[in-house]
């Protein structure tokens, strides 16, 4: 077990009141992750007060239950601030972390910014919840779960691995998966939950396939306009999911959706295999994993610019390497 593992156990152990804090565009492994920690602390110690206040709301991750909520700024004043899954505080969604005396930072994304006051950072995890799950592993002779807690973190552990199939993917992920089910995960429900799509949604991947593009060197990208989101009656986050239409294409090494979001703000969504693509995300005001990042674009010239960018770097890629598909 790491010494920062133990740091912050003792941490948890010695606070009266604990915040949790997620990133912003909040996801499966946020999500499942800070519900998880949350579950944790609350069985392990029922007098403790646990707080997870986030104004977003995810309407298919709805079935891991509500948050609180928000209470006067004393209550963050007085906390132990716990930030999970956000590499840089800028996209922590509830900005008033920052009045929480101590922070503690669980982390699996490439390190850029250590803003807590004990950072647990190891991007070899492929989630959030992988951390959890092992956090919960080295203490489970003092740490308390029950199925729904597990529910979460395996919620989380399915979705940011992609059901188990990404770079990341290790024996000990799945190993702490099995420890998780072992606690009576409905496995059944949960991929209900997540899998299922509505009629309109299997239209718009139709759309997707449409509308990709291919450059020369093969990137993938597509562009989820707003009149696309009207016409589907989708919101921003099931928009959002146009991203994994374009994952199983053979000979693209990098894929892109570019979603209007309402605001002057483009999301970006960057995914690649074999080429680690974190540079180019950098590059556009973001960040993430090697081969799963994001960024934001203002204009559609900043957003060709991205993709000649992405596919020099993939042209340059598969002049110099073998092996990949
Ligand atoms: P997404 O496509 O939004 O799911 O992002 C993929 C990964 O990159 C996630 O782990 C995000 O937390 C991370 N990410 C997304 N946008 C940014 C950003 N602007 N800055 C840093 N990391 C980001």
């Amino acid at each position: 077990m790491q010494p920062v593992m133990q740091q912050i156990f003792d941490r948890i152990a010695g606070a009266d009141t604990i915040m949790i804090f997620r990133h912003k565009r909040i996801d499966g492994d946020c999500v499942g992750a800070s519900k998880g920690m949350k579950g944790l602390i609350r069985l392990t110690w029922p007098e403790k007060k646990v707080y997870i206040i986030d104004d977003e709301k995810s309407e298919y991750l709805s079935f891991l239950g509500k948050d609180d909520e928000e209470v006067a700024e004393d209550v963050y004043r007085s906390a132990l601030g716990i930030v999970i899954d956000v590499g840089n505080r800028e996209r922590i969604s509830n900005q008033k972390y920052a009045l929480c005396p101590a922070l503690i930072k669980i982390d699996h994304h490439i390190e850029r910014d250590p803003y807590g006051h004990i950072n647990w950072v190891e991007d070899g995890r492929s989630s959030a919840c992988e951390m959890i799950a092992a956090f919960y592993e080295a203490f489970r002779d003092r740490l308390v779960i029950d199925a729904h807690t597990a529910c979460c973190i395996y919620a989380g552990m399915v979705t940011d691995s992609g059901r188990f199939q990404y770079e990341g993917v290790t024996g000990d992920t799945m190993r702490l998966a099995g420890l998780m089910l072992d606690q009576g995960v409905d496995t059944e429900k949960l991929y209900a939950h997540l899998y299922l799509r509505s009629f309109d949604q299997l239209k718009f991947k139709a759309q997707i396939y449409e509308n990709m593009q291919l450059t020369e060197n093969g990137v993938a990208w597509v562009h989820v306009t707003r009149r696309m989101q009207q016409h589907f009656h989708l919101d921003l986050e099931t928009a959002s999911t146009a991203i994994s239409s374009l994952s199983d294409i053979k000979g693209v090494l990098c894929w892109l959706a570019f979603i209007d979001t309402g605001t002057e703000e483009i999301r970006v969504r960057l995914r690649s295999r074999f080429a680690a693509i974190n540079g180019i995300a950098e590059k556009y005001r973001g960040g993430g994993h090697a081969c799963a990042s994001g960024a934001t674009v203002y204009t559609l010239e900043e957003r060709d610019a991205l993709i000649r960018d992405a596919d020099a770097y993939i042209g340059e890629y598969k002049r110099t390497h073998e092996g990949w598909l």
